[in-house]
C-alpha cells in the first residue's frame, strides 16, 4: 500500500511529501541515528555517491545535469536534529514515536509538540532535489549534519575534505526574504560552586517566580524580558537580609539558550524567625520586580508556600555558602551587553539559561553571543574573573565561531540579483544573533562564500511551532531559480 500523504496535492508536493516522510522518524538530538541511516539508504538506493561519517552527518553528491557537469559545484546544507519540545499535557515519548502533522491553513504544524520545520524542510529540499532528474543544476554537494541545536556538534566533527564546492547556501534560516550573511558566535560556560550543608531545624519555605515569557536567547535576549532565576536570586537575597536563612536548593531553567520562565528555591528560617517579616518582604521586592518588567513581562508572579509539614531538620547550606550562592549570582552580568551601532541588533549577550543544585554544588550555565569574537572572549573573561573571586570553577562546555558578515560577497549579490529578478523585491540582507552552522565550516574551508536563507517559521523550538506552505513554495522556486542560474 502507498503511504498517504496529508500535503497531497499541494505544492511543492514532492518536497512537502519529503518532509512528511521525515516526520515519521523520530530525530531529536543525540537521537540521529535513525534518520542518519535513512538518509544513507536514500543515497544507497538512488546510487549516489555519499558519506556517512562516525558523527552520523552525511554528505550526498549528485553531477550536474547534462551539459552543466562541468560547472563549479555548489554546498547545499542543513541539519538532520530537531529540538524536542511538547506540551506537558502530551503523552508522547518523542525520542520514539513520531509526531503527528497537521495543516492549520497556510501552516504546517504538529499535535502539540515541536515541528521540526527547522530544519527538517531543509532536508526535505535537498532531498527533492537529489531525488529529481527535470531540474537544472550545478554539481551539488549536499551536507545534512547531526545534533546542531545542541552545540553544533556535528559540524565541528565534519571533516570538509570531500567538499570541492567554493560557495554554499545554508537552508536554516526561517524568515523568508532575508539572507543571513553572518551570525553570533556562541560559547557555552559552565559555572560549578562548590557548597557546604550542615542539618538545621525551623520551617521551611518554598518560593518560587513563575509566568514569564522566556524566549531563545538568540532571538529575545533584547527585548527587555525577566530571567527568573536573576529574579529570585535578589529577592532572597533581600530577605536573607531582613530574615536570615539556610538554603537547601536554588533551581531554575533547563536550556542554556532558553531565557529561565519559572525558577523556585528552597530554605529553612531557624526556629522562632520572625515568619511575617519575611512574607511581607517577598511580597514588596516581587512587587518591585513586577513592575520594573511590567511591560516586557505583565504575568511575573511570586509565590510562597510555608512547608509547615516540614518542620523538621534539612541538610542546608551554611551561612557562609548561602550567602556565597546568592551574591555570586547578584554580581553575574547578564542580557544584552552590546548592540551593533549600523543595523541596531544585538551584537553582544549572554543568558544564565540553568541554575541547579545538587548535594555539594550549585552549577550555572550562561550562553554567551556576539558577533564579534574577540567581544565573546572578553565576556568569557569577566565571567572567569567573578568565578575566581567567589572560589567557584568554570569551564567551557562548547564553543562555536561567529560567522563574520562578508563586505564582499559574489556568491550573495548574485543570488541578490535572482531574487529581486523573480519577486521585483531586494532581499533584507541580515546577520543574526542566533547561531548558524556557517562560521564553524568557513572556518574549517579557507574562501568558502556562505549565505542563508529559508521559508517563514514561527515559534521554533516550542510546540507552537508553524512552517509555512505558500512560504516553501517561494522559497523553493527561488531555488530553482538559483540553481539555473548557477549551473
Ligand atoms: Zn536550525
Amino acid at each position: 500500500m502507498s503511504k498517504k500523504y496529508i500535503t497531497a496535492g499541494l505544492e511543492p508536493e514532492k518536497v512537502l511529501n519529503s518532509f512528511e516522510d521525515i516526520c515519521r522518524i523520530p530525530h531529536g538530538s543525540y537521537h540521529t541515528q535513525m534518520i542518519s541511516d535513512w538518509l544513507r539508504d536514500f543515497a544507497v538506493k538512488r546510487n549516489l555517491r555519499h558519506i556517512q561519517d562516525e558523527a552520523g552527518n552525511v554528505i550526498m553528491f549528485k553531477d550536474g545535469t547534462k551539459g552543466h557537469e562541468n560547472a563549479e559545484p555548489l554546498m547545499l546544507q542543513g541539519h538532520m536534529d530537531m529540538v524536542l519540545e511538547k506540551n506537558s499535557d502530551n503523552p508522547i515519548d518523542m525520542e520514539k514515536e513520531a509526531i503527528t502533522l497537521m495543516i492549520d491553513g497556510d501552516n504546517l504544524k504538529a499535535d502539540g509538540t515541536t515541528l521540526g520545520g527547522d530544519d527538517g524542510i531543509a532536508v526535505a529540499m535537498m532531498l527533492a532535489l537529489l531525488d529529481s532528474e527535470d531540474i537544472v543544476h550545478p554539481p551539488l554537494e549536499c551536507v545534512f549534519t547531526v545534533d546542531e541545536e545542541v552545540g553544533m556538534l556535528g559540524m565541528e566533527a565534519l571533516d570538509p575534505s570531500p567538499l570541492r564546492s567554493k560557495r554554499m547556501l545554508n537552508l536554516d534560516s526561517e524568515q523568508e526574504g532575508v539572507f543571513t550573511a553572518g551570525c553570533a558566535g556562541g560559547a557555552e560556560e559552565e559555572l560549578t560552586l562548590h557548597v557546604e550543608r550542615k542539618p538545621q531545624y525551623g520551617i521551611q519555605l518554598q518560593i518560587e517566580v513563575s509566568g514569564l515569557l522566556g524566549g531563545h536567547s538568540g532571538e529575545s535576549i533584547d527585548r527587555g524580558r525577566a530571567n527568573a532565576d536573576l529574579v529570585l536570586a535578589r529577592i532572597l537575597y533581600k530577605l536573607y537580609k531582613k530574615v536570615p536563612f539556610y538554603l537547601i536548593s536554588i533551581n531554575g531553567g533547563s536550556k542554556d539558550n532558553a531565557i529561565p520562565r519559572e525558577a523556585s528555591a528552597l530554605v529553612i528560617f531557624p526556629a522562632g524567625s520572625d515568619r511575617e517579616l519575611a512574607a511581607k518582604t517577598i511580597e514588596k521586592h516581587a512587587a518591585f520586580a513586577a513592575a520594573e518588567y511590567q511591560q516586557a513581562d505583565p504575568e511575573m508572579r511570586c509565590t510562597c508556600t510555608w512547608m509547615e509539614d516540614r518542620d523538621l531538620a534539612a541538610a542546608a547550606m551554611t551561612k557562609k555558602y548561602t550567602k556565597r550562592v546568592l551574591k555570586l549570582l547578584l554580581s553575574l552580568p547578564n542580557g544584552l551587553m552590546e548592540t551593533d551601532q549600523v543595523s541596531r541588533t544585538p551584537q553582544t549577550s549572554l543568558n544564565l539559561g540553568i541554575l541547579k543544585t545538587d548535594t555539594d554544588t550549585v552549577t550555572i550555565v550562561f550562553l554567551v553571543r556576539s558577533s564579534i569574537n574577540s567581544q565573546k572572549k572578553f565576556l568569557c573573561d569577566r565571567l572567569e574573573i567573578i568565578a575566581d573571586a567567589y572560589d567557584a570553577e568554570i569551564r567551557t562546555v562548547s564553543a562555536y565561531p561567529a560567522w563574520e558578515y562578508a563586505h564582499h560577497s559574489e556568491f550573495r549579490d548574485t543570488l541578490a540579483g535572482i531574487y529581486e529578478k523573480k519577486t521585483g523585491k531586494k532581499p533584507v540582507i541580515s546577520v543574526t544573533h542566533g547561531g548558524l552552522e556557517c562560521g564553524l565550516l568557513a572556518a574549517k574551508m579557507d574562501g568558502l562564500d556562505c549565505l542563508s536563507i529559508g521559508p517563514d517559521m514561527e515559534g521554533i523550538h516550542t510546540p507552537s511551532e508553524k512552517l509555512s506552505i505558500s512560504s516553501v513554495r517561494r522559497c523553493w522556486e527561488f531555488l530553482l531559480a538559483a540553481l539555473e542560474a548557477l549551473a
